[in-house]
């Protein structure tokens, strides 16, 4: 198998140290092996995304060194390279989710679900009521609007804007997969995660199924991301299930922590590549302590 890889930033901010050591480190593991390596846009929210941001982002990558043979910039292929040019792909997702019966519609509104997240446990609510908070600490989805196990999919939908859309998790099974860095993982769905968004109300494909059809459309046999990644690739591998698409690899990268123990993400104008090279800084002093580099090279 030839291999294929790809680096995915989001323009919606400056990139950060840690992305540059984890898109260095999917860069190398794509020379390793021989493969190519894809750059994908991760433009997909109108809303948080800049062109400004883009533009930095692929001048950044160049400055470190990162070359991709695939992407906006250079076409290939699997054109077009930004989810926001991609939108036909990921309605014919959601088409086939949804007439298959894995998708239901949901009105609840953000600040609804984390309002009943914190809110003191009711003294009536079952002990075995699932869990408050996903793995990564988000508000685990209370199944308000999820429809009776034997419902027939829903009707009157050809196109999913004006509500949310939720997957349907199989509560109680165990995901697992062998991860190239962490090695074994195992999240169980409705306690580790729950139903998960896949379109948005304001008619936005949601991450995961966006990820998911374009790294099968785009054939990618190895996926390197940042290990806050983790648990969503268990909601992805009940995407590629449903679908019926062959998986690919993982391997997440740990993520840089500052020395209180944060995420670096939290920190951005500070550590951005931006200000690092206002700086002064060289690609290698920034890469500098890249584990990619220790252990791949
Ligand atoms: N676009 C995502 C980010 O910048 C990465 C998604 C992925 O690699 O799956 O965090």
């Amino acid at each position: 198998m030839i291999y294929r890889g790809r680096i995915a930033p989001s323009p919606t901010g400056l990139l950060h140290l840690g992305h540059a050591r984890t898109f260095y480190t999917a860069y190398l593991r794509a020379i390793r092996a021989g493969g190519t390596l894809v750059l994908r846009n991760e433009d997909l929210d109108p809303h948080r995304s800049r062109l400004g941001f883009a533009a930095a982002m692929l001048e950044d990558l160049r400055w470190l060194g990162i070359r991709w043979q695939e992407g906006p910039d250079v076409g290939g292929p699997f054109a077009p390279y930004a989810q926001s040019l991609r939108r036909e792909h990921y309605l014919a997702v959601w088409r086939r989710l949804s007439s298959a019966g894995y998708l239901y519609p949901c009105t609840c509104s953000r600040r609804e679900l984390a309002r009943i997240a914190e809110a003191p446990h009711e003294a009536s609510a079952p002990p075995s009521a699932s869990a408050r908070f996903e793995a990564d600490e988000t508000p685990m989805y209370p199944k308000t609007c999820r429809p009776a196990a034997d419902s027939p999919p829903p009707a009157g939908y050809d196109a999913p804007a004006g509500v949310n859309w939720r997957f349907r998790v199989p509560d109680g099974e165990a995901i697992e997969f062998a991860d190239g860095r962490f090695g074994p993982q195992r999240f169980v769905a409705g306690k580790d995660f729950g139903d998960f968004p896949v379109w948005r109300r304001d008619d936005v494909p949601a991450y995961q199924l966006a990820v998911v059809a374009d790294d099968h459309d785009m054939q990618i046999t190895e996926v390197v991301r940042g290990a806050d990644l983790l648990l969503s690739t268990a909601r992805q591998i009940l995407l590629y299930r449903a679908l019926g698409w062959n998986l690919p690899a993982w391997y997440h990268c740990p993520l840089v922590l500052d020395e209180h123990g944060e995420r670096l993400a939290k920190r951005y104008d500070a550590l951005s590549i931006r200000a690092l090279r206002a700086q002064g800084k060289r690609p290698a002093e920034v890469l500098g302590e890249s584990p990619a580099k220790r252990e791949l090279l």
